[in-house]
């Protein structure tokens, strides 16, 4: 969908082409752009959203070498997930959707990165959990760039109360911060405002860009970039209610 307003998609691999293809193309276009922007490209990783896709996708994104890995459910993750990280345990898996405090002690099993600690109640959740099992994993901070009310994220006023309520209230250690742009809104100033807000806080990690924007995304200093149709094609799933759902 072409909406007047977006930037120019990235370059996208042909709609029949290889896993390896597409993993080779999505990289190129991160390390152009961050080329571009004097950035040094190791310091962006893809995030492979893998979210619906079936395992043997996933398998073949194993085999050419891909290891960290976006899913949006827990349940989902579990099922997926629970056997291929034992046979491959350098895998680090990502938590990008919605986490309701009753799955915080799977997620925290199973997560090497949580990206979406969007309220106090959670914070304190993963504390707790994180005391309980002797692991937390790395966190980042849900910002409402387009302070939507249905969605989730603190509002970007209020990003430094709760970065402070985080490390001082909960004793959590946040590595970064994450957005999901509004989808008919130009991202390039989300893209600005979320990267600003990391560099005010002194947080090393910034995880904006989607299949659609991901090259503008490293442009504005992305260190996370979170793609899945590109690299996976088109999920089975309705395509466009995917970033919100829970
Ligand atoms: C699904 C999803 C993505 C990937 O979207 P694509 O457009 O398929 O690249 C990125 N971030 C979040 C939070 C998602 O839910």
């Amino acid at each position: 969908m072409t909406r007047a307003s977006k930037p120019p998609a990235p370059p996208a691999p042909p709609a029949d082409a290889d896993i390896a293809t597409r993993f080779a193309t999505v990289r190129g276009v991160i390390d152009t752009a961050a080329r571009a922007a004097g950035r040094d490209p190791a310091a962006v990783t893809l995030v492979a959203v893998s979210k619906v896709q079936p395992v043997e996708k996933i398998r073949a994104a194993l085999a050419v070498g891909q290891r960290v890995f976006g899913e949006n459910r827990v349940q989902e993750a579990k099922a997926k997930w629970t056997e291929l990280k034992a046979e491959y345990p350098d895998v680090e898996l990502h938590l990008i959707g919605p986490l309701q405090t009753n799955k915080v002690k799977d997620a925290v099993a199973l997560f090497d990165v949580i990206q979406t600690v969007d309220r106090p109640r959670l914070a304190e959740a993963l504390a707790a959990e994180g005391k309980r099992q002797g692991r937390l994993p790395r966190l980042l901070v849900e910002v409402n760039t387009g302070e939507e009310p249905q969605k989730a994220g603190i509002p970007p006023a209020d990003v430094p109360d709760f970065l402070a309520a985080c490390r001082d209230t909960h004793g959590l250690d946040i590595a970064g911060l994450m957005a999901i742009p509004p989808a008919e809104e130009e991202p390039a100033m989300h893209f600005a405002l979320l990267a600003d807000l990391a560099r005010k806080a002194g947080l090393a990690q910034v995880s904006m860009g989607m299949s659609g924007d991901y090259d503008l995304a490293v442009r504005m200093g992305a260190t996370y970039v979170r793609v899945g149709t590109a690299l996976f094609g088109e999920r089975a799933a309705p395509a466009h209610d995917a970033p919100e759902a829970g």
